[in-house]
């Protein structure tokens, strides 16, 4: 029997994930992509910006280093006036890093015997993709079934246009060789904070402007709060119910004007504005794609979008834009084509994190959900600050919250605002995803001294007999 012909439109984690299913369920897979596999994520956003925050969060360890008892040559023990970022060395290093992470999945796809062609793909039709290759010629590729998955790109507005140089977004910082002596982020959600953690603790001034009244609108107010106030007391400031207007340049100076008509200037300016899906011109609605607000591809929960055979996954769906979630729609719909076992996408199951410094990681059901009455649940919150190790390593904002259900017990979400709270979630997310009640997490050892001792710890304080 001749194999199920599936042909991919981008090659980010949401295509690349899905065509490694594929062929390894026997199909004869074609990838179409622009810019390089590995997509923005591997090129332009989570694996430089967290190379990037590798670096700021060396120089932020090293700057509250002198209460640990480490102290700098040709200092007064004052580690932030003696270390520098050398930002053009930083920024070849997250390049190449992309680079090699992208030729490396390029090797892995090859190796699965995967076909890349590399140029723009669009729906002749819901059976068909036209490839208009980078050498100019074109091919269409009769399809089986044809997943898209295009991504996003940074939403700009008339009034704030990036130049590359001054006003930037944020797939363009890493072309930046000077650093900015004055930094303004306009902003706050993940991307925005994320960005205003890291430059601050690279060492560089920063405003970051935001529309809401507190930082990361979206995530746990408890977290958000932390947040600010170690952004804050680190030296940040933090105009809330500040809307932008426009953002201007002048010379060397980058002006930003807020709605009230209150102006901030810096040196540099980074928009982070939220995303908006690579989805025209794509012959989408012509083949029987139905898009919902924004222009987002609507699918259901094993990624079909209403036109028979034609999948969608990852940011140009709007369903969650993270890469984990990408993959995870790219696989379904491969596993769903091709007639394997296949769960529905489980949103409560996913666990994200805040790359801010401390992170804030978070997995199922919210705080905001419980107080909103959508789902009843007991909630204990546990400050780091009294976890040995904390106390050792000089850690003293973060904690862990749990929710669990009043009757049995079970774990429906959890928060950990911390350092490396993006591992230390995981516990949380195999509770969350087996069921496990609070006691089964309690009981589980933990290592002394541990910051996951803390999540051992909560769970105790919802034992109830
Ligand atoms: C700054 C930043 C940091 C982030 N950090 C994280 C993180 O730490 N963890 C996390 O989970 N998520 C993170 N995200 C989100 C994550 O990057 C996205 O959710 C993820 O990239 C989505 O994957 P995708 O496959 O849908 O699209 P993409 O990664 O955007 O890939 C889409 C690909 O399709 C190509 N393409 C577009 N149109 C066409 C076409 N017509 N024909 C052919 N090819 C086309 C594009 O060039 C691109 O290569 C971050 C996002 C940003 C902005």
């Amino acid at each position: 029997m001749a194999s199920e012909r599936v042909v991919i439109i981008g090659g980010g984690p949401g295509g690349y994930e899905a065509a490694h299913v594929a062929a390894q369920l026997g199909a004869e897979v074609t990838v179409v992509d622009t810019d390089g596999v590995g997509g923005s994520a591997v090129l332009t956003d989570c694996v430089p910006s967290k190379t990037l925050i590798a670096t700021a969060e060396v120089m932020s360890e090293l700057a509250d280093a002198a209460e640990l008892g480490v102290s700098f040559l040709d200092t007064e023990g004052d580690a932030a006036t003696a270390i520098r970022v050398d930002l053009a060395r930083l920024n070849a290093r997250v390049k190449q890093l992309a680079a090699d992470q992208s030729a490396d999945i390029g090797r892995r796809l090859a190796r699965d015997g995967v076909t890349v062609l590399q140029g723009r793909g669009s729906l002749a039709g819901p059976d068909r993709v036209l490839a208009q290759l980078a050498d100019g010629t074109e091919q269409v590729l009769p399809a089986d079934a044809i997943l898209l998955a295009t991504g996003a790109a940074p939403r700009t507005l008339p009034t704030a246009q990036p130049d590359g140089e001054r006003i930037l977004t944020w797939e363009q910082v890493y072309d930046l060789t000077e650093v900015p002596t004055e930094l303004i982020v306009v902003g706050s959600g993940v991307t925005g904070a994320e960005f205003a953690s890291a430059y601050l603790n690279l060492g560089i001034p920063v405003t970051l402007v935001s529309s809401r009244d507190r930082v990361l609108p979206g995530e746990d107010a408890d977290a958000a709060k932390v947040l600010e106030d170690v952004l804050t007391r680190r030296g940040m400031k933090v105009l809330s119910r500040s809307r932008m207007e426009s953002v201007t340049r002048e010379g060397d100076t980058v002006t930003v004007t807020l709605t009230d008509g209150r102006t901030v200037q810096g040196s540099h300016c980074i928009l982070a504005l939220g995303s908006v899906p690579n989805t025209a011109g794509l012959g989408l609605e012509e083949a029987g794609v139905n898009l919902k607000d924004g222009g987002f591809v609507n699918v259901d929960r094993v990624s079909r979008t209403s036109a028979r055979g034609v999948y969608a996954a990852g940011d140009c769906t709007g369903v969650l834009m993270l890469a984990s979630v990408a993959a995870m729609q790219g696989r379904i719909a491969m596993w769903h084509f091709l007639g394997d076992a296949v769960q529905p996408l489980d949103l409560k199951t996913v666990s994200s994190n805040v790359f801010t410094a401390p992170e804030i990681a978070t997995v199922g059901w919210s705080q905001h959900a419980v107080d909103a009455g959508e789902i009843q649940a007991e909630v204990v919150m546990l400050p780091l600050s009294g976890n040995p190790r904390a106390k050792m390593q000089g850690v003293r904002d973060g904690f862990v919250k749990l929710l669990c259900r009043p009757g049995t017990r079970t774990i429906v979400g959890g928060v950990v605002v911390g350092p490396r709270a993006s591992e230390l979630i995981h516990p949380v997310s195999v509770a969350v995803a087996e069921s496990l009640t609070a006691d089964q997490l309690a009981q589980a050892f933990t290592v002394y001294p541990s910051m996951s001792g803390s999540i051992a710890e909560a769970a105790r304080r919802l034992h109830r007999v």
